[in-house]
């Protein structure tokens, strides 16, 4: 039977590693992967994960499954992060934690619940998204719609965003991105939240917030401004919670589906709805990450060395950014390219075209995806002067 399968293209993204790998020239540049680089060009292993895996590997005494929810300890610690220390939702018993392999498997949690509890939602995303978000929902058997984000000149189109959410039939799930938006690096500001919210309220829409940069835009509690205004001033919300770039533990897996319902019973009623999904998905989540994390937000001194180090990570790249806009200027290019320093997270919509990616990749060796996002991360004080270098040809 298998004889009629079709072959489909391997990921570009991993096309673009391949190929990065065979060129020869000693200038080559990656922005295309999704992963944190130091200035190095290393993914290392943070201080505090390693010794949270020590003190882990001395008292560990059991592998036994932790239950479809995941570890209690995981969510205990995972809910003040994402909705605030002292949050009133917390207060008043109305949020859920389940643990979940990566922001990706609560984004398929969300996506069957939503399928199963909700029949008839459709489900809405900004143009353009993260891929993925584009599998997913459809694969739980959702509708998928897209509402504009970004304008011709590639800059946020929020009104465009606004008047397209004005028209979503009441009831429909939206879904936005709390932070560092994945591709484009165009966040809202606090008072276009607040009008996103304002038109939630009026639509009766359900918002599912994918948060998987915390910490990686402005700062841990800076970054919450989005899911913690939806969740106090709404009865529903859903969040899809990462810990694989703020930990930087990518291959651990490890996320959190949380959902806020009006009132400790309905969430309990919902809650209980989601292990079903969760147990029918993969039974119970992979443990070992929500371990480290549980274990350095349960520790002050650990707690510290992390918010330090991803102190460090978020400061390079907002530093990277500003420095890229500043390399431009003896170009002439810094206006042109001035909202590279204003986005925010690991990814920028550079605005370069397809045709200029193609050349920057055959020309100078940089590599990245042909819609023109490139990996901040990727960028280095040592490649800065080269990569403005090889702009401005393109831009001729
Ligand atoms: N949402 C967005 C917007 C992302 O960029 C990513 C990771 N690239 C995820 C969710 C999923 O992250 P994880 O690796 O934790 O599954």
């Amino acid at each position: 039977m298998f004889e009629q399968i079709e072959r489909v293209p391997g990921d570009a993204i991993l096309g673009l590693i391949e190929a990065f790998k065979k060129d020869t020239n000693p200038q080559k540049v990656d922005l295309g992967v999704g992963v944190y680089r130091d200035a190095q060009g290393n993914t290392p292993v943070m201080r505090a994960v390693k010794e949270a895996e020590a003190l882990l590997l001395n008292n560990e005494t059991t592998k036994t499954y932790i239950g479809s929810h995941g570890a209690p300890a995981y969510g205990e610690v995972v809910l003040p992060m994402v909705l605030g220390q002292g949050s009133p939702v917390l207060e008043a018993g109305r949020a859920s934690a389940t643990q979940s392999p990566g922001g990706t498997g609560a984004l398929r949690l969300a996506a069957d619940f939503i399928a199963t509890q909700l029949p008839g939602k459709d489900i809405w995303v900004s143009d353009p998204t993260w891929p993925n978000h584009l599998g997913i929902f459809p694969a739980a058997g959702l509708t998928l719609h897209k509402y504009p984000y970004v304008d011709a000149d590639n800059r946020l189109d929020f009104d465009g965003m606004l008047g397209a959410l004005k028209q979503i039939p009441e009831g429909d799930v939206v879904l936005l991105h709390a932070c560092c938006h994945n591709p484009t690096g165009f966040d809202l500001s606090r008072d276009q939240w607040k009008q996103v919210l304002e038109v939630l309220k009026e639509r009766k829409l359900l918002p599912l917030v994918d948060f998987a940069y915390q910490g990686f835009g402005e700062g841990l509690d800076e970054d919450a401004f989005g899911p913690r205004l939806l969740a106090e001033n709404l009865d529903e919300v859903i969040i899809t919670s990462s810990c694989s770039k703020n930990f930087g533990i990518y291959c651990e897996r490890t996320g959190c589906l949380i959902m806020v319902a009006k009132n400790a019973e309905q969430m309990e009623n919902v809650r209980s709805q989601v292990a079903i999904v969760a147990r029918e998905n993969y039974s119970n989540p992979p443990a070992h990450g929500g371990a480290i994390v549980s274990e350095v937000l349960h520790s002050d001194e650990l707690t510290a060395v992390w918010r330090e180090e991803l102190t460090e990570m978020r400061d390079r790249i907002n530093t990277l950014r500003r420095d890229f806009v500043e390399a431009l200027k003896p170009y002439g290019l810094d206006e042109k390219y001035a909202h590279v320093a204003e986005q925010r997270g690991m990814f920028s919509y550079t605005g370069l075209t397809p045709e200029q990616v193609d050349r920057l990749r055959d020309e100078f060796s940089i590599y990245m995806v042909r819609s023109g996002r490139a990996n901040v991360a990727g960028f280095s004080h040592e490649n800065l002067p080269y990569l403005a270098k090889a702009i401005a040809a393109v831009n001729d």
